[in-house]
């Protein structure tokens, strides 16, 4: 009589089974499979829910029922948890006015005004010889600010707007000149001052007040104070449109926020601290530096303490340990700089400050699955039972993949952690899980891009970007262009925009292109090209990489269009073979836990 059997992988993201039949003399025909997102943080009953849907996505396809199964393996879930959190490090604040270095999206005219600050109801009786600025409060119209222009003898050489009327005033005037709008508290601005305003040229950002030798040489700094104005330029980096005022106690100041430190403890009760702000290479250093961790605290009072209490306690009630039990294995830091308002600002002005990200990962004993596969007897009447390490498990499902052999590397790519095993040709096995993956780049685009709509991160990873150049064609990432028989919604005229699958989701920035795409690669390969070094070099013999031949890439992020990619060019300078696993020929990288579970458990038996 034949069996069916069925692998059930859980984790953090994902769920996937596979569903097998077994004849007398244990050969193993694989049916069908399928994968669900995890309900619930895995390892707890909520996870039963999303077993259910998987099962009968699997059932379906082939006319299966629940009461036909005879038995489910479940993995022994690695029982890490990952998370992850951001530490701002400096911060821009503005004392007394000076500076306006903002984004409007209609500024008009072009390049650089010099001049002293004026109403401009004052300019008629101003003095002659000097030139000016003009501030446009937004009681007065667009057409009296450009009668007042054009009436002036005065030398005026840009206008600063409180309203959206740039173009509107430029329209009307005799001479061109840069103009600045969209300045919410220009009353904010002192007057009498000298002040220098630049409209970036068709196509490009701003490039004297973003460097600081142009700014000096318009104030007349000494180099003490060029430094100070360091991040002044700095804040203006990128922007179309820019505002510098002088005035006598202005200052902007770059101040380093306190952002705590890391303890690193070791094994043998050794420990090493690091101030975060010393950014992720001193910690990453650090951690490497020692090698057994076990545990890494943060201060309490910094988001990283926050963040890593916080996880030891979502641990904590789930698996009913002592808290002692629960420690901080690892942690992944990336350098970011993210836009954040500027404190003191006249129009909302952003500034690049920087920062450390972290993920971490929280491991404990044991997940508690037995509780789990006593649910699933409960509620479906099939026996469960646990079977195997997850990323051996992982290990004997990669060795599906044709031209792969013993000794075989493996590196899962998931969502809250980096996983790596090695199966040697006695069939012993060793396995690390690592802090950062998937779910960390996610937030890293998020951040650094200031979305804050994590589905739309997410889009932005998966999928490549394009511009839409017209109502019947867009230009892709790569340059290549991409027509449409019929026209696309004007909403979309202009935009950038995500290509998934059929559809064209614009994404809503100020960021261009180019700058997107930097972002998504350069986390991908913050995270995952550090990961891949990191993990195989703790499962090699003598820690040398070299020692592997072979690695299966699987896991969801080896879906990713780029990321194999980027794994194979650091590795291929090892000589290691890697790709991205084809499990049972037909899976691609996913189902590798699942498809162990059946193939170790049934040659056990
Ligand atoms: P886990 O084993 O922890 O449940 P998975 O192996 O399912 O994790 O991997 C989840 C991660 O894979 C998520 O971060 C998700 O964004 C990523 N992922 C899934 N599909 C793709 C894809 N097509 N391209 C890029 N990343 C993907
Ligand atoms: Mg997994």
């Amino acid at each position: 009589m034949k069996k069916v059997v069925v692998g059930i992988d859980i984790g953090n993201s994902t769920t996937e089974v596979c569903v097998a039949e077994i004849d007398q003399v244990s050969n193993i025909t694989f049916k069908s499979s399928s994968s669900v997102s995890t309900t619930g943080t895995k390892g707890t009953p909520d996870n039963i829910r999303g077993i259910k849907q998987a099962l009968q996505i699997a059932l379906d396809q082939i006319d299966l029922k629940h009461s036909q199964i005879d038995r489910i393996f479940l993995n022994e879930a690695a029982p890490v948890i990952g998370d992850t959190a951001m530490e701002t490090i400096t911060e821009t604040i503005i004392t007394d006015s000076t500076m306006i270095g903002h984004d409007p999206s209609t500024p008009s005219g072009e390049g650089l005004g010099i001049g002293e600050t004026i109403l401009i109801t004052d300019i008629q009786r101003a003095n002659k010889d000097q030139a000016y600025i003009v501030l446009v409060p937004k009681e007065i119209s667009y057409e009296m600010a450009a009668k007042l222009i054009n009436d002036a003898d005065q030398h005026i050489t840009g206008a600063i707007v409180q309203n959206d009327e740039a173009v509107l005033i430029q329209n009307r005037i005799k001479t061109f000149m840069p103009i600045v709008d969209e300045v919410k508290y220009i009353e904010r601005i002192r007057l009498g001052m000298l002040a220098a305003i630049e409209v970036g040229t068709t196509g490009r950002a701003v490039q004297s007040l973003s460097n600081p030798y142009s700014i000096a040489n318009i104030f007349k700094l000494n180099p003490e104070e060029t430094k100070r104005i360091i991040p002044i330029a700095k804040s203006l980096i990128g922007n179309r449109s820019a505002v510098i005022v002088k005035t006598p106690h202005g200052e902007v100041r770059e101040k380093v926020l306190p952002a705590g430190k890391l303890t690193i403890i070791s094994h043998n009760g050794s420990f090493k601290e690091v101030p975060i702000d010393q950014g992720a290479a001193k910690i990453m250093e650090s951690i490497s530096s020692i090698s057994q961790i076990v545990h890494i605290e943060g201060d309490t009072g910094s988001n990283v303490g926050g963040m890593l209490e916080r996880m030891r306690r979502g641990l904590h009630t789930l698996s009913n340990s002592t808290m002692q039990t629960i420690s901080i294995k690892d942690l992944l830091a990336v350098d970011v700089l993210v836009p954040i308002d500027v404190k003191g600002a006249l129009a909302g002005e952003v500034s690049l400050e920087k920062a450390v990200a972290l993920a971490a990962m929280v491991k404990t004993d044991k997940l508690p699955m037995q509780m789990l596969a006593d649910a699933l007897y409960k509620e479906l009447g099939i026996q469960a039972e646990i079977a195997g390490v997850e990323a051996v498990m992982a290990s004997v499902g990669a060795l599906t993949t044709r031209g792969s052999t013993l000794p075989l590397a493996i590196l899962d790519l998931g969502g809250g952690s980096t996983d790596a095993a090695i199966i040697l040709e006695d069939g012993s096995a060793k396995a690390v899980h690592l802090a950062g993956a998937g779910n960390f780049i996610t937030m890293l685009i998020d951040v650094q891009l200031s979305l804050n709509n994590l589905s739309l991160a997410e889009d932005i990873k998966r999928h490549p970007l394009a511009k839409v150049e017209s109502l019947f064609y867009i230009r892709l990432e790569t340059g290549e262009v991409k027509f449409f028989n019929e026209p696309l919604s004007p909403k979309l005229f202009g935009k950038i925009v995500v290509c998934k699958e059929n559809k064209l989701i614009p994404i809503e920035t100020k960021h261009n292109l180019e700058k997107i795409v930097m972002t998504r690669k350069t986390a991908k390969k913050d995270v995952f090209v550090q990961n891949a070094l990191r993990a195989l070099k703790q499962i090699a013999a003598a820690h040398d990489i070299r020692t592997i031949s072979n690695v299966v890439l699987v896991g969801g992020s080896a879906l990713d269009f780029e990321i194999p990619h980027m794994i194979l060019e650091v590795l291929s300078y090892y000589n290691i073979v890697v790709g991205k696993g084809e499990i049972r020929g037909t899976e691609g990288p996913r189902n590798a836990v699942a498809t162990g579970l059946v193939l170790s458990k049934v040659r056990r038996v």
